[in-house]
């Protein structure tokens, strides 16, 4: 792979890592409009929010944060038994309107950029394909970024991340809020196991119904409503038995 160009605009908004490994790669969206104006929000002291790198719609990286640095983006997070997302991660802006613009597609030469710049950054940090994740796994409910049009089946094609192709949407038994019981159980331990910040109760409550959403964000983009369909759980079942 050819060296990625990376212009240099370095933020003010960061400070000093735990000693933890850096081990999970962060995408997010910008949510903004306008790639500068993003751009520049996140190089203002005023804001308290940076990442390591921004990518704009035409595919140019910058580099905002050195690596070794704790950048400002994940903020109240939770994976795994991880609650300092920030201290163990890299972050990575990708300039899109988001769901306040009304989803707009990522342009190839965007996601091209997106490729190249996280290959280069896993190959640099222990970072394992499933720990390359949206701020939205980490935040279910609080944060829906890089969202259900992001293309991580491409990416996965790519040798980044981790992805199945989603079992097919079909009629048969689901799970939804308001429901418990051991199959509720069952889906929370699953979730809890590859990952998500969820605790094991049996009853399927709002955090449940944020989670089942993140992962659908994420996994099963056709249809996000934290209703866990035959399908959703399918494709969990067929992510976690595909961990290394
Ligand atoms: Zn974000």
């Amino acid at each position: 792979m050819s060296a990625l160009q990376v212009e240099e605009r370095l933020s003010p908004n960061h400070g000093e890592r735990t000693d933890e490994p850096v081990d999970i790669l962060l995408l997010h969206y910008t949510g903004m409009p306008d790639d500068v104006q993003a751009l520049n929000w996140l190089c203002d002291p005023k804001a308290q929010v940076s990442a390591h790198y921004f990518v704009h719609q035409d595919g140019g990286v910058v580099a905002l944060v050195p690596e070794d640095r704790r950048a400002w983006h994940a903020g109240e997070s939770r994976w795994g038994t991880s609650r300092d997302v920030n201290s163990r991660s890299i972050g990575i802006e990708i300039a899109n309107g988001g769901h306040p613009g009304g989803l707009p597609e990522y342009p190839d030469a965007q996601i091209e950029a997106v490729i190249a710049l996280c290959g280069e950054i896993v190959g640099r940090h222990p970072i394992p394909p499933h720990r390359v994740l949206a701020h939205s796994d980490v935040s279910p409910g609080r944060k829906l970024d890089p969202g259900e049009r992001f293309p991580w089946g491409r990416l996965a094609a790519a040798g980044v991340g981790h992805f199945v192709e989603p079992a097919p949407i079909a009629d048969g038994r689901f799970f939804q809020k308001g429901d418990d019981g051991a199959p509720i159980e069952a889906l929370q331990a699953m979730l809890a196991l590859y990952g998500y910040g969820i605790d094991i109760s049996g009853a399927f409550d709002q955090r449940t119904e944020d989670v089942v959403a993140a992962f659908q964000r994420h996994f099963r983009q056709s249809r996000v409503d934290g209703v866990a369909d035959r399908s959703t759980i399918e494709t969990l079942k067929t992510l976690l038995d595909a961990l290394p």
